[in-house]
């Protein structure tokens, strides 16, 4: 690949909404380093088509991002996932802060440099990491106090530490630390960690080095209680920030409550901003939260379900393990352009996973973010031809089967923006 593309950071904006510029109003700082344009919206549910422009290129939502841990993918190259059409992918500040460290990464050029991905990076502030990693993990008001797990030293993450690391990343959007608690604990535990979160966003947006190139969002925690997520939304929305995660789900929690947290966020988020749902990736989910209004995702679900040899499909997912595809001479999906399904048969990928062959791994990984980025195409494609409820159901009776079939808390939740299956 070319090296990174640091000149588009420097292109003449066009005539988008651009967030952080217009709120500060015209000639008062840099220019913006995102900008988001509504292309399209569901008539009938919160769906939305939008441009996303940031540093490292254009991004169309809805969209998935896939999650690379030590700075790329496990089993696919940066060129790799380039070649299936990923414009914005994750970058894990904890690991990549730890080793091989941001002086060094700095050195190559940051992350983009280092992984030589010239597409955007989003990396996440590494609390959530530590703390539900390690152990020996403390949160105060100065930060996460945590046991370096490679030397035992103790290093204290703070707002200003987090931000100082993603600055040196080079990251396209940078996410807040954040007091982060189960999702299912309840009590004032949740409503402390929802007030500090708001605390530790000011010293994030105030230890933000690099505003013009890099973009800090909020993440709108409060747990499964309403009243502390709208208050926290409430506060955070007066910040003047390019856009906004809701954070604190995905958790264990029933999907009821998860539903009911995601619609509310997304009612009180601002229209003109990015609304990133933290940590959902079933196919369904991503469905029904487009429905719900949010426009980016991320999961590590399809990487590492690949890892099982587990193969996503509109139908759900194949076991390539089984007995089944021993002589099964199909690709993992007839429609699917993937190089995996383009190349190799089921019978194959089953040989190799169960010779341990770590080529499995590659295959099944890349059909896996190949299935998800074509999915969120496909979303997309339905909101700006104006079809997106008909899209909804036939998704869901080809996943089931028969839309009597659909978990109900998909139906309640799609019933509530005007999208009823039955
Ligand atoms: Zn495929």
């Amino acid at each position: 690949m070319a090296a990174p593309r640091e000149s588009q950071s420097t292109r003449s904006p066009e005539p988008m909404a651009a967030v952080a510029a217009s709120a500060a109003g015209p000639g008062t700082r840099a220019p913006a380093a995102l900008a988001l344009r509504v292309v399209a919206e569901c008539g009938r549910s919160k769906a939305r088509a939008c441009e996303l422009r940031l540093p490292h290129g254009t991004v169309a939502t809805p969209v998935f991002m896939p999650v690379g841990t030590q700075g790329t993918m496990k089993g696919v190259t940066a060129a790799q996932l380039d070649s299936l059409g990923c414009r914005i992918c994750l970058g894990n500040t904890y690991h990549l802060g730890m080793r091989p460290g941001p002086e060094l990464i700095q050195k190559a050029g940051g992350l983009h440099g280092f992984m030589n991905w010239n597409q955007n990076l989003l990396t996440d502030s590494g609390g959530f990491q530590m703390v539900s990693l390690l152990a020996l993990s403390e949160v105060t008001e100065e930060g996460v106090r945590f046991r370096s797990p490679y030397d035992g030293t103790e290093i204290l993450l703070s707002p200003e530490k987090s931000v100082e690391i993603q600055n040196a990343l080079g990251s396209d959007i940078m996410m807040q630390l954040d007091d982060v608690v189960s999702s299912t604990l309840t009590g004032s535990r949740v409503e402390e960690a929802m007030h500090r979160s708001i605390r530790w966003l000011d010293r994030c947006i105030s230890a933000n080095r690099r505003p013009d190139q890099q973009n800090l969002f909020a993440i709108i925690q409060g747990g499964l209680d309403p009243v502390l997520r709208s208050k926290c939304l409430e506060e955070m929305t007066k910040r003047d920030v390019p856009g906004f995660a809701i954070g604190g789900l995905s958790g264990g929690e029933s999907k009821e409550q998860f539903w009911k947290m995601v619609t509310l966020s997304t009612d009180q988020l601002p229209r003109e901003k990015p609304r990133y749902l933290m940590g959902v990736g079933y196919a369904t989910d991503l469905v029904v939260c487009v429905a719900l209004g949010c426009d980016m995702f991320d999961c590590v679900f399809p990487t590492r379900t690949a890892r099982f040899g587990s193969a996503l499909v509109p139908t759900g997912n194949l076991q390539l393990k089984k007995k089944q595809f021993a002589k099964d001479f199909q690709p993992i999906d007839e429609a699917c352009t993937c190089p995996t399904c383009q190349r190799h048969t089921r019978a194959f990928l089953h040989a190799l996973l169960h010779s341990n062959n770590t080529a499995a791994l590659h295959h099944v990984t890349t059909h896996n973010i190949a299935y998800q980025l074509r999915l969120m195409d496909a979303i997309r494609t339905s909101i700006m031809e104006h079809r997106f409820p008909d899209f909804v159901r036939d998704f869901m009776k080809t996943m089931y089967g028969d839309l009597g079939r659909c978990p109900s808390w998909a139906v309640e939740a799609l019933e509530s923006v005007g999208i009823p299956l039955n």
